[in-house]
């Protein structure tokens, strides 16, 4: 009996720290660049321990460190101090290949991946960012967002993650703050607004992320991006992230929180507020 029971706690423990247990101690991140190292040798690759991230690429040594040093680290501490207090939940990799046939060949080599996408993207299975570094760092840094994101915001709709994501692809540091600029989603939206075919506010925050990701109209993730930007110039969205992770246990598609904290009674003639803003947006 008291053997059985030993061996029940024994089998529990094990299951539990299988599960819940991830070392992310600096000595497992340099074990983890180590075995990197090894099995990448002879072959063109620098690998670059940036906590949380371990940054791997195939351009000469110091882009890679380049981009591990400026980009990487500067994204991370702009991000942590106004948004996120956890790291990453597992050690990440981030791989940058030199141009799209890298990216391709390698994808598929190292992940068997065959990427939907030119720019580059995050799988939270294989715990990597897997980046077509020659199209710039704009995707790498709204990637960095989805595990940071993952990590202290779990319940998070596609709608803020895609939302947040995207604002800072084209971002710089204004006031030693994380600001996204506008960009090239800001023409489709706006040619949707002319055709009237985005939904509303209350529509697309309550989107299940399948049907976010769907894409019915084309416009979500600008809506969403352009939601963001527009909390971002009325000095909101700082409080909007905090008040929605507080209350998103009453309010899960943030809806409620968008109106409180924009103080707006009226959430119809805030979207013609917010439609009117947009289309004197330029990029
Ligand atoms: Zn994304």
């Amino acid at each position: 009996m008291l053997k059985a029971a030993w061996t029940m706690f024994f089998a529990l423990l094990l299951t539990t720290t299988a599960f819940s247990f991830s070392d992310t101690s600096p000595a497992a991140f340099e074990r983890q660049a180590s075995q990197l190292r090894t099995k990448l040798t002879d072959r063109g690759f620098t690998v670059i321990v940036e906590r949380p991230f371990i940054v791997i690429g195939d351009e000469p040594d110091d882009r890679v460190a380049l981009w591990a040093k400026e980009i990487i680290r500067g994204t991370v501490t702009r991000l942590k101090q106004d948004y996120f207090a956890k790291d990453p939940i597992n050690i990440l990799e981030i791989w940058l290949f030199k141009d799209e046939a890298s990216y391709r060949k390698h994808a598929k080599e190292f992940f068997d991946d065959e990427p939907d996408t030119p720019y580059g993207y995050y799988s939270p299975s294989k715990k990597t960012l897997i980046m077509n570094i020659a199209t710039g760092g704009g995707t790498l840094v709204h990637e960095i967002v989805h595990p940071f994101v993952e990590a202290n915001f779990p319940d998070s709709p596609a709608w803020f993650n895609e939302g947040l994501g995207s604002l800072y692809e084209q971002s710089g540091t204004v006031n030693g703050h994380i600001y996204g600029y506008t960009n090239w989603r800001l023409r489709g939206l706006q040619n949707g607004l002319r055709t009237k075919i985005v939904p509303t506010f209350k529509a697309m925050t309550s989107m299940t992320d399948g049907e976010f990701y769907r894409e019915a109209t084309g416009t979500n993730y600008a809506q969403a991006r352009y939601l963001c930007y527009y909390l971002q110039e009325k000095g909101l969205l700082r409080k909007f992230y905090k008040e929605f992770v507080a209350n998103a246990k009453t309010d899960p598609t943030g809806y409620e929180t968008l109106q409180r904290v924009l103080a707006e009674r009226n959430m119809t003639a805030f979207q013609r507020k917010w439609e009117a803003f947009v289309m004197k947006l330029t990029f």
